[in-house]
């Protein structure tokens, strides 16, 4: 027990399928951390776009406490009251009327694939069968969703790759009207691509995929695992664009740091998920559940969701002056608090450079790919630890030579 781990121990001890900042933060509260020396750190990752709530809320960790201290697991053959209070709350407050509950963004994702899959099945025959999805999108990490998700880098070399999947172009309806046909059983898209450059969606662009599902006959299934929860200023993104889709999966701040996902449907779709058809051992988990329930009723207020939008403005603030100082950023863009900033021609690959110097000045930051400096810390982040931070991160970029 009085073994203390370092970051060598990554090394010696994991597969080397990540390469980790050097530091190893042990605490956090709100939207600072410490490391093992003590060192302190400002949160600008937010755990990729899941601590929506920051470290230590006392909201989650109270729900943590008062389940852990009755009930953690059951599996699928009981419910739950966790579990229904979290189904119910999400039912009510966004277009579905059913929900399906499983672990991550990938596992929701995985049940929106199957699920669109199975209706088209059962409602217009096997040969209506194709997904469309878009370039440099991001779906999770199963093989279903790295292969209907638009890096190939993350499918290749793993065996043949599940078919009836075609890729289109963020952004551009044309693209899409080239390949929908009668077979077409859905399209997949995130309302803003966050992994794949923090890129929000036109709203033209996404009310064009809305009138092509309903002239096909396809399902509009929302990726909000990054986008949701709260992130950009709304419960979820779809809300901001006045756009419904006929699926929506939710993950990350769902359960602001504790692994839960949600695949969210009507009635009329989620009927041919007839009892066998999909599942999870820890799906609707009720310690998972109560947090995630204790997040979405903290978020959903109004002055944290409004608080989204004073925060965004500061930040793009902020990274404006920093544009001026050192003419590092080509484009400024993002919706709420998940903001990108893209280094232009002087700055091309520097990301996981600036990620390294930012932890040298006591930051913690994400790239979204090479060029993009992605921003995606806790909706409540306090306005003095925003320009904390943005002091740190201009320390940081004067840092680098160029
Ligand atoms: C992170 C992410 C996923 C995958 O979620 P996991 O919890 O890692 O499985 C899926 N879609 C989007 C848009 C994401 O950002």
């Amino acid at each position: 027990m009085s073994w203390t781990p370092t970051r060598e121990d990554f090394d010696r001890y994991m597969l080397p399928n990540y390469s980790p900042q050097r530091v190893i933060p042990v605490r956090g509260e709100g939207s600072r951390l410490w490391d093992q020396e003590g060192r302190e750190y400002i949160d600008f990752a937010g755990g990729i776009a899941v601590n929506a709530l920051g470290h230590n809320h006392p909201a989650l960790v109270g729900a943590l406490k008062e389940q852990g201290e009755k009930l953690w697991h059951l599996s699928n053959v009981y419910t739950n009251e966790p579990a229904l209070r979290l189904a119910r709350t999400l039912v009510e407050n966004t277009f579905a009327d059913r929900v399906f509950l499983c672990s991550s963004g990938g596992e929701a994702n995985e049940a929106a694939l199957k699920l669109a899959r199975r209706y088209a099945h059962d409602v217009h025959g096997p040969e209506k069968d194709t997904i469309i999805s878009f370039r440099q999108s991001f779906h999770g990490r199963t093989f279903f969703t790295v292969s209907v998700g638009g890096q190939p880098k993350y499918s290749q070399g793993f065996g043949p790759v599940p078919g009836g999947i075609e890729h289109a172009t963020y952004n551009d309806l044309d693209s899409v009207r080239e390949l929908i046909s009668e077979r077409t059983c859905a399209i997949m898209v995130e309302p803003m691509q966050g992994e794949g450059g923090v890129t929000p969606a036109d709203p033209t662009f996404l009310q064009g995929l809305r009138e092509l599902c309903n002239e096909y006959g396809a399902l509009l299934i929302f990726d909000e695992v990054q986008c949701g929860v709260g992130r950009t200023g709304s419960l979820y993104a779809y809300m901001d664009y006045g756009i419904t889709p006929d699926i929506l999966t939710s993950a990350k701040a769902l359960g602001g740091g504790f692994p839960i996902g949600a695949m969210m449907t009507t009635d009329e779709i989620g009927r041919v998920f007839v009892v066998g058809t999909h599942g999870s051992t820890y799906g609707g988990n009720p310690l998972a559940s109560a947090v995630a329930y204790a997040a979405v009723e903290t978020i959903r207020q109004p002055e944290v969701l409004k608080g989204v939008q004073q925060r965004h403005q500061l930040i793009r603030e902020q990274l404006e002056t920093l544009n001026q100082r050192f003419d590092c950023f080509s484009e400024i863009r993002g919706m709420g608090l998940l903001i990108g900033a893209e280094f232009n021609e002087r700055y091309q690959e520097r990301g996981r450079d600036v990620l390294a110097a930012a932890i040298n000045e006591g930051l913690m930051l994400l790239v979204a790919g090479p060029n993009v400096l992605r921003f995606a810390p806790s909706l409540i982040i306090p306005e003095e630890d925003i320009r904390e931070g943005m002091a740190r991160l201009e320390r940081a970029i004067a840092s680098l030579t160029v």
